[in-house]
């Protein structure tokens, strides 16, 4: 009894886990609830066994990425290609502007 009801809090964490993950709330949360959302997401990918490897490339992002950002998802070429795709879409030509000047 006890061991079932064990098993359904670590599958209804692992459900909210995975909701959490997989809501596309980040627009519209502050910093620390985007770092709190980041956190979340990596402990997915911890579970998933896809931890520390670049979501875009598939290699592994090297080890001293993960150092100093625990959740990057991609290696850095990966990452800088993604977010002037993104600030593209958006519209924003300051922001890749200004951040290749
Ligand atoms: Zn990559």
């Amino acid at each position: 009894m006890l061991r079932r009801m064990q098993t359904s809090r670590a599958r209804q964490r692992q459900e909210l886990l995975r909701e959490l993950a997989t809501q596309e709330t980040i627009h519209v949360a502050n910093s620390s609830e985007v770092r709190a959302i980041e956190a979340i997401k990596a402990l997915q990918r911890i579970q998933d066994g896809t931890y520390g490897i670049c979501v875009d490339c598939g290699r592994n992002i090297p080890a001293a990425r993960l150092q100093v950002k625990p959740e990057a998802t991609r290696c850095v070429g990966c990452q800088s290609e993604h977010e002037e795709r993104t600030a593209l879409r958006r519209g924003d030509w300051y922001d890749v502007q200004a951040r290749s000047a």
